[in-house]
């Protein structure tokens, strides 16, 4: 039958011109270097702006859905490229971390893990309490020195590093760097350090006070100190 031979051609060359674009397409592919690597510099502080679009972006993302594209949002707030969008947006790009992120991230079931200073676990407007809340894993220092690292670990693969504190105070006042980087050797080096800081602050190691009982003995040394200048 003609109309069945045209069609069985018609099918195969479809199928052919399919064939054809998708080696052309693996060939490409092959042809291409693997994708560069992340590489970016942030500097601080930065002008705040709008970030409800990434965080709906991600919102919906997580359920799975694209998000409906909307009107200019009518928020006071400038809307355009930042620092902080571009540190938002890189923390939220991770498929599988300030306070809302991580929440939308802990929501979407990322396992996300805090290390802190102690002097962070209740300072106002701290997010830990809201982080814990809802229930992510949070680990504390119980030394006289801070917890200064200021990284953090993305999928085991991207690396955020530098001086910023991860507070909107250094965020928007601070002059801060921070180094995004993806790379395999760099992340391993600080995966390995996050992992013994981790498990040094694990709670079931936990004395407690030990900054208090510290300073008490600093204070009694440096009274013990002067009381023997004064001889
Ligand atoms: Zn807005």
């Amino acid at each position: 039958m003609v109309w069945g031979a045209a069609g069985r051609l018609l099918l195969a060359a479809g199928l052919g011109a399919a064939f054809e674009a998708l080696a052309g397409w693996l060939l490409r592919r092959a042809a291409k270097a693997s994708p560069p690597a992340v590489r970016e510099v942030l500097f601080f502080p930065s002008r705040v702006t709008c970030v409800k679009e990434l965080l709906e972006e991600a919102a919906a993302a997580a359920r799975g859905v694209s998000s409906s594209p909307r009107g200019p949002c009518a928020c006071p707030l400038p809307h355009g490229e930042s620092a902080l969008g571009r540190l938002l947006g890189r923390l939220l790009s991770s498929p599988r971390c300030s306070g809302q992120a991580v929440l939308l991230l802990h929501r979407r079931g990322v396992r996300v893990r805090v290390v802190t200073d102690t002097d962070y676990m209740a300072l106002a407007g701290s997010q830990i309490g809201l982080l814990r809340r809802a229930g992510i894993q949070v680990r504390h220092d119980q030394e006289s020195g801070y917890m200064h690292h200021k990284f953090a670990i993305i999928d085991k693969k991207i690396l955020i590093t530098g001086s910023l504190n991860w507070t909107t105070q250094a965020i928007q006042c601070n002059r801060e760097n921070l180094l995004i980087v993806e790379d395999k050797d760099c992340v391993n080096i600080f995966l390995e350090e996050f992992e013994k800081i981790w498990d040094d602050y694990n709670p079931a190691k936990y004395t407690f006070f030990p900054k208090e009982e510290k300073q008490l003995l600093k204070d009694k040394a440096i009274t013990g100190a002067k009381l023997e200048v004064n001889k």
